[in-house]
């Protein structure tokens, strides 16, 4: 993997994410080994060249100064990790730079979120514990959520069809695992079932085995969110999906511009809240999701 060198690794958001709760991004990678095959990192804005892989060899040094600025100002936020690469690929257990990240944003005490598919964030589980114990939340987080919280996402929990989706990722089981020795440790952890795959993994039964799965192994909450295929993911995808022909014309109805018509949303929204509320599963980190 290259390594560059980064001028700013500290994005921050005009406005606090609705569903995530962060106002700031780092992504210690550019581009991804996992290779899902609904990303819209491949070959989108996020990539340096499409499917470049890059490690941003310096930034811890150049999160440190810019947090101290932050942290001088008191400009808390939750800092989400991972928003656009995954930070836990196999060669971060040897470059360990998303651990040296998370000790900077223990060391200003942001409280962070982390996004990720793979099981080796367990590895980190005593800085996350730590960054929870000294974080400062922002005024109206304060006593409605713990300062380290991590999401673990998935499109669906069936291993078969998690190989055809998320061919570089550990099986959903693993994640699963993964996700019950952090609650285990304590940390606040959630499952993000997000893309559900329309016909493949949006069903009432799929979603309920789903939730039901998260909150076997004691997810704090879980979220379901739409695919959505902007520009050319959307020819990427089809042509991915050739492997289910008779689906091809449902996606190309869903998907006419791109994004996921605000029927399908709907519906996919209400059968969410209907399993979660009758499964006894929070819905959003802070049970409080709109679409
Ligand atoms: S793990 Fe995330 S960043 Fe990596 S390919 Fe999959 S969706 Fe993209």
């Amino acid at each position: 993997m290259d390594e560059v060198r980064v001028k700013s690794v500290l994005n921050k958001h005009r406005k606090r994410d609705s569903w995530f709760l962060d106002d700031y991004s780092v992504n210690p990678y550019y581009g991804c080994q996992f290779s899902c095959i609904y990303c819209y990192i491949r070959g989108g804005k996020y990539a340096r060249k499409p499917n470049e892989l890059a490690a941003k060899i310096n930034a811890p040094e150049v999160l440190d100064r810019q947090l101290r600025r932050r942290a001088s100002r008191k400009e808390y936020g939750f800092i989400a990790l991972g928003t656009s690469t995954e930070p836990y690929m196999k060669v971060e257990r040897e470059l360990e730079i998303t651990r040296k990240v998370l000790s900077v944003i223990s060391h200003y005490r942001f409280p962070v979120h982390v996004l990720t598919k793979s099981t080796l964030v367990t590895r980190d589980s005593d800085l996350l514990l730590e960054v929870a114990g000294r974080a400062s939340l922002p005024p109206d987080l304060k006593g409605r959520v713990s300062g380290a919280l991590v999401t673990v996402s998935m499109s669906t929990v069936d291993e078969e069809l998690a190989r055809f989706l998320e061919p570089g990722a550990p099986p959903p089981s693993e994640r699963l695992e993964a996700l019950g020795r952090l609650r285990d440790e304590g940390i606040e952890a959630g499952v993000a079932f997000i893309p559900v795959i329309p016909f493949l993994s949006d069903g009432e039964d799929e979603l309920r085995r789903a939730i039901r799965e998260a909150k076997d192994r004691g997810a704090s909450y879980v979220f379901v969110g739409a695919l959505t295929l902007p520009g050319d993911l959307k020819r990427t995808f089809l042509r991915a999906m050739e492997r289910f022909p008779e689906l091809i014309d449902g996606y190309r109805w869903i998907f006419k511009g791109g994004y996921p018509s605000k029927e399908y949303q709907s519906r996919l929204y209400s059968k969410t809240i209907s399993i979660c509320s009758e499964e006894g599963v929070r819905l959003g980190i802070l049970g409080e999701i709109v679409p």
